[in-house]
């Protein structure tokens, strides 16, 4: 019997215990800004080790920096280490690297965020562009297979293991001009739900899709440039449900999409749309 659907309240208004993740190893794609660093921020918080997964090093540097400098229950953050990875370039031999050098330093991995992801160019199918549309679907589809492929023998080698695969409202309801984007986060909540079920039942990995709804980052600022951004969840506002599925307290959800916002705040948008 599958395991019952989560209410809104367990998720969306989770408030996580300190310690939640003490002692486990959490990968994070685009941990180097938005929802990505505040996630990194909160897991190491939380105890985890964070491997801080992405393009820009300078940015992954800075939020490495930040977690040496912070207290976890009392104690030193664990070290958070990075990996680099350019998701629209990297080869077979990138994900082969990055997957030994991982089980080389920690021996397993018990959560991985799919959290990177490009918006692209907005525009009509009938005018989208190719190089564009391509682009799109490699780095926020193709790369997170890719980078689950190579990864799934440390998750595999975990005794609870969680990945989370990040949607959006456009992947779950098409929406004009959203194009390669919405097709993508489409194709994520498939991924998502077909690598759950191969899982289900043969493995300790739980997969689940999660949409961050309306977060105040730089992509957001981009999709929405006159936009009110005062009015939009911070990053850090969004983050409890990605630690509810990555902690022992999700345990046997799998094949979920779930919504991150949080509950005041979904209220409100809900009442001026
Ligand atoms: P940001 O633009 O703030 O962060 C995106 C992250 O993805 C950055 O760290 C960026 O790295 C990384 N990234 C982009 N391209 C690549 C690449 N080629 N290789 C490696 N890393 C890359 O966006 P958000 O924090 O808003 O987005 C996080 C996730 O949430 C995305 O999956 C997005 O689709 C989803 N989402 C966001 C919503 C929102 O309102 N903000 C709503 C619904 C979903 P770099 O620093 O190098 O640019």
């Amino acid at each position: 019997m599958p395991p019952a659907t989560p209410s809104d309240a367990q998720v969306r208004g989770y408030q996580p215990p300190a310690g939640l993740l003490a002692g486990r190893v959490i990968a994070i794609t685009g941990a180097g800004d938005g929802i990505g660093r505040a996630l990194a921020l909160a897991t190491a918080r939380l105890g985890a080790e964070v491997v801080l997964v992405g393009r820009t090093v300078r940015r992954l540097e800075a939020v490495e920096a930040e977690i040496a400098a912070m207290e976890s229950h009392g104690q030193r953050a664990p070290a958070a280490s990075i990996a680099p990875l350019d998701l629209e370039k990297a080869l077979a031999g990138d994900y082969d690297r990055l997957a030994a050098a991982l089980l080389e330093r920690y021996g397993r991995l018990d959560g991985l965020v799919h959290n990177a992801a490009c918006l692209g160019a907005l525009a009509p199918i009938e005018h989208a562009d190719m190089r564009n549309w391509v682009r799109v679907l490699h780095v926020n589809l193709t790369a997170a297979f890719a980078l689950t492929q190579v990864l799934l023998p440390a998750l595999r080698a975990s005794q609870d293991a969680s990945v989370i695969f990040t949607s959006s409202s456009v992947g779950r309801q098409g929406r004009a001009n959203w194009g390669a984007y919405a097709v993508s986060k489409f194709g994520t909540e498939g991924l998502s739900q077909v690598l759950a079920d191969e899982l289900s039942g043969n493995s300790a990995i739980r997969v689940n899709a999660l949409n961050p709804g309306p977060t105040r980052t730089r992509m957001r600022r981009q999709a929405y440039p006159a936009e009110d951004s005062a009015k939009v969840a911070a990053p850090a506002e969004v983050v409890n449900p990605y630690l509810w599925l990555l902690g022992p307290d999700s345990r046997g959800v799998t094949g979920r999409s779930l919504d991150c916002q949080p509950l005041a705040a979904a209220t409100a948008a809900a009442a001026v749309s």
